[in-house]
């Protein structure tokens, strides 16, 4: 599917809404191509996107709903994930001229701010990011998931399994998970 482009030189002085102006078929494809790593699919479900001109400075507004699907990092059981998300970035012309592009990297940690190259910019690259920023680190099927047991493969969130030495396996589970949540 060729990406949605918009050249800076269609944007009219009052901003170009993306939606209105070139409809939405391209909504559902958007993300095709995409690695949506920790999930294993995403698509978006809706979107909308605002672009205007601030000098060469293209400032883009929007938001979108994805929908993804993964499996639980613990259980391995299918998880679906809903994200929602509004965004703002100022995206600058990447050909600044030395003075204007030290400012730039002044700001470069802050992400709102991006880049475009030449005439124009495609809306997969913006949604592209926008989605990777709001993936989840890890995919859970519910926060205190308590995963497959090491011993013998039972799914304890359904069974209670009778392994010897289950006792003394939690400790050292808390401690795993704790380790787990802080990378
Ligand atoms: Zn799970
Ligand atoms: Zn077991």
């Amino acid at each position: 599917m060729r990406p949605l482009h918009i050249r800076i030189s269609e944007i009219p002085r009052d901003g170009l809404d993306v939606v209105a102006a070139r409809g939405k078929a391209w909504v559902s494809g958007i993300l095709e191509g995409l690695n949506p790593h920790p999930l294993r699919t995403c698509r978006l479900v809706s979107a909308g996107l605002f672009l205007s001109l601030e000098g060469r400075d293209l400032l883009a507004s929007g938001s979108f709903t994805a929908d993804g699907e993964g499996v639980c990092y613990r259980c391995a059981e299918p998880v679906s994930v809903r994200m929602e998300k509004e965004f703002h970035t100022v995206l600058v012309p990447r050909d600044l001229g030395p003075a204007e592009s030290r400012d730039v990297e002044l700001h470069e940690d802050d992400l709102e701010i991006g880049f475009y190259d030449g005439g124009g910019i495609d809306v997969a690259d913006i949604f592209w990011e926008q989605v990777v920023l709001a993936l989840p680190v890890k995919v859970l099927c519910r926060d205190d998931c308590l995963g497959i047991c090491p011993r013998c493969g039972a799914d304890r969130n359904r069974v209670r399994c009778s392994c010897r030495g289950e006792a003394e396996e939690r400790p050292f589970d808390i401690l795993k998970n704790l380790k787990e949540e802080k990378e």
